[in-house]
């Protein structure tokens, strides 16, 4: 159910609820903007595609260039080639010619010397017939083998026969019968001799220049094919290439992928619990409000805060902190739905987003579980420790319609569910914004009051049970409010605590208390409440004794009472503190005893001067019987640890009768007198 938030927000009983730093109204200003959303792998990786196009692009040419390289070369070499066949086929042909023209001679020579009868154109003919010989071999050595060996198939026998009949008609020469040697050279045999060897130097010409063109063709199939296979190679090597960059590419990229998506995982979860951090739910918030507008329902984000986890973190350090804060992300996770974001967002704050699509009380259900859930005690190894949790709650689009704004808003509706009891859950509501600004009015109007002296000292007995007499006299604080008129602390302590003006406000109240001190009698003693966040500051003690001694009051008529809280915050710098005042001369009591969970340990690790019993347990000291046991107990404790006992808020003679036959030494309250001022108070005890 739902728990009044009360619309006071800064009077609250248990004042360590409100101790929260400034950063509780600006949550987001850390957060900054969303990561960029474009994945920078994958930019890495489009820049390295383009580095491998660029590359491939980059050897295409460079095969291009190979391959017209290739080609011009082939080219050229087949020209040159070409040019070679041709010039030896052009020389064999030309030979075939000289042969041709060397036959002729022959022949001519043979004939004048038949013609003649001269011996010299025997010695002509002998004389040729090398050359003949001589200009066929060399033509024979350029053409291919085998039409060397057909010119000489076609050309031996005839060329054989005619020198066979040249030879006979030399011979018939020489003996004188010149006919004969005419008949063999005018006769059928020889001529037709002649046409077979000039048919056959004609063909060896014939297929020389054949064979000439035959040779340029295959030198031009061949380049064809080398070209091919060269074009091929290269497109093969570069399709390889390719291949291999781009299994390379692919298995970078996965690895890069792998490697991006494990450091945004970091970057984007609570290192201690695992739950996502502020940047990811604001992602996270994003897409939900995205969805919410376009479907058109509504979204509740929740703040929770934990009740009470400072004092377990103080106590048991922070090792068991962080053991409770991830048992309560695992209890978040267990009360959520599958998929619902939830965040950690600071120290003890968590945000859950709840989207509202058919209920509309979808989170102040899912807000009530969390508050049970986070209410049940939790075992740390074997330490019990309970803690609570508020939540604050605001609406899309009811109350505002950014990620921004609801978190804001949800952190106000928060600070009003820590004002109320602990594991309130508080829905934002417009007039919280108000009280904001009303309390930013009230901090300042504290500041003007404190220059102004606005804030006044009364001064509430403190007397010996038995006797009666004044002992002491409690310094309680009143505002003297230019329109509201006095005001009790209830109305302005806990708002000068949060807003870190408790300290000047009390060593002002001081300054006048040592005033009236000078007139009260000298063997009253003053009784100070010291705020928890004043054992913080190490100007506590060097201030208070500042003041002191301004005003000349002997610190040993100080009396400064702490309560738990200002205990609880830091035991080593508290125990420091208390030990540095009674040094000084100063007592320190233990004030509200009893209200606390653990008042006994405080007991037995620091030393008092005096307890003062709570005002609840007087209270109720004729209604509950534990009542009076406890303050019996208490009694008989401090008597054995040699402490005094104060009781306070005693109201009838019957408790002051009930408490003296207990043991209890002194007593304040409305039976003796409320606070006053100190010239009243003088005309009534002094
Ligand atoms: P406290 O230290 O427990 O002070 C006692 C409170 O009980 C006083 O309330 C006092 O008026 C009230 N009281 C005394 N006798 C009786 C009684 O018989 N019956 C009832 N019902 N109440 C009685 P007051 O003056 O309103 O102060 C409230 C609290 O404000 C104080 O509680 C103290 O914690 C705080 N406070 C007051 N003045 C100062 C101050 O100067 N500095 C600091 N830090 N805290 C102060
Ligand atoms: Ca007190
Ligand atoms: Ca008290």
């Amino acid at each position: 159910m739902r728990k009044d938030c009360g619309p006071e927000i800064f009077v609250t009983e248990d004042r360590s609820l409100l101790v929260s730093g400034p950063s509780r109204l600006d949550p987001v200003a850390e957060s900054g903007t969303p990561p960029p959303q474009a994945s920078i792998v994958e930019r890495s990786i489009e820049q390295a595609r383009h580095s491998v196009a660029l590359a491939l692009s980059g050897a295409a040419l460079a095969g291009s260039v190979l391959i017209i390289g290739g080609v011009v070369a082939e080219r050229l070499w087949l020209s040159q080639a070409r040019d070679a066949a041709v010039q030896r086929h052009t020389a064999a042909q030309q030979l075939a010619g000289e042969a041709k023209l060397a036959d002729y001679r022959l022949t001519a020579a043979a004939q004048m010397a038949v013609a003649t009868g001269a011996t010299r154109w025997v010695e002509e003919y002998d004389a040729r017939r090398p050359e003949l010989q001589r200009v066929l071999q060399q033509a024979r050595s350029l053409v291919d083998p085998e039409t060397a060996q057909r010119f000489d198939a076609r050309s031996g026998a005839a060329y054989e026969e005619l020198e066979s009949m040249r030879e006979s008609a030399f011979e018939a020469l020489t003996v004188g019968s010149a006919e004969v040697a005419r008949s063999i050279f005018d006769g059928e045999r020889y001529r037709a001799n002649t046409r077979r060897l000039s048919m056959a130097i004609d063909e060896f010409t014939a297929a020389a220049v054949q064979a000439t063109r035959a040779e340029t063709e295959a030198l031009q199939r061949r380049t064809l094919y080398v070209s091919a296979a060269a074009l091929i190679a290269v497109l093969a090597l570069e399709f390889g290439l390719w291949k291999f960059l781009a299994q390379r590419l692919g298995r970078s990229r996965t690895l890069f992928l792998d490697a991006e998506n494990r450091i945004q995982r970091l970057a984007s979860s609570d290192l201690l619990t695992g739950l996502a951090n502020r940047s990811a739910l604001r992602d996270a918030m994003s897409v939900a409000l995205a969805r919410a507008r376009r479907e058109q329902h509504g979204l509740a984000v929740l703040m929770v805060d934990l009740d009470r986890f400072k004092p377990v973190n103080d106590r048991h350090g922070h090792m068991v902190g962080d053991r409770v804060l991830k048992e309560v992300a695992q209890r978040l996770a267990r009360t959520l739905r599958a998929g619902e974001p939830h965040a950690r967002y600071g120290g003890d704050e968590f945000v859950v987003v709840v989207e509202e699509r058919d209920d509309a009380a979808a989170a102040r259900v899912v807000a009530e579980r969390i508050v049970a859930s986070l209410g049940e005690p939790m075992l740390i190894d074997t330490l019990p420790i309970s803690i609570g949790a508020s939540v604050g709650v605001a609406r899309f689009p009811d109350d505002a319609d950014s990620d921004d704004a609801l978190l804001r808003m949800a952190d106000s509706a928060l600070y009003r569910a820590k004002a109320g009891s602990s594991g309130s859950v508080c829905f934002y509501d417009p007039s919280l914004d108000e009280q904001v600004a009303e309390r930013a009015t009230l901090e300042h109007a504290v500041r003007e009051g404190i220059a102004r002296g606005e804030f006044l000292p009364y001064y509430q007995p403190i007397v010996d049970l038995a006797s009666r007499a004044v002992q002491a006299v409690e310094l309680l604080c009143r505002w003297n409010h230019p329109q509201r008129g006095l005001l009790a602390p209830a109305h302005f302590i806990a708002l000068a605590e949060n807003s870190g003006l408790i300290g000047p406000m009390s060593m002002s109240l001081l300054r006048q208390a040592c005033v009236d001190l000078a007139a009260f009698p000298v063997h009253w003693r003053l009784s100070m409440n010291i705020a928890p966040q004043q054992i913080l500051d190490p100007a506590l003690v060097p201030q208070l004794l500042a003041v002191l001694s301004e005003s000349g009051v002997a610190p040993s008529r100080l009396d400064v009472e702490l309560t738990e809280t200002a205990l609880v915050g830091d035991t080593v710098r508290a125990r420091a503190v208390i030990q540095a005042l009674q040094a000084a001369g100063i007592t320190v009591t233990l004030d509200d005893f009893g209200t606390g969970y653990s008042s006994l340990a405080y007991l037995a690790e620091m030393s008092f001067d005096k307890i003062k019993i709570d005002r609840s347990f007087v209270r109720t000291l004729h209604e509950r019987p534990q009542s009076a046991k406890i303050v019996d107990a208490v009694i008989g404790l401090s008597r054995s640890l040699g402490v005094q006992t104060v009781a306070e808020g005693v109201e009838t003679e019957r408790d002051a009768r009930v408490l003296l036959q207990l043991g209890c030494a002194l007593a304040q309250g409305y039976l003796f007198s409320r606070p006053l001022p100190a010239d009243q108070l003088m005309k009534a005890f002094a």
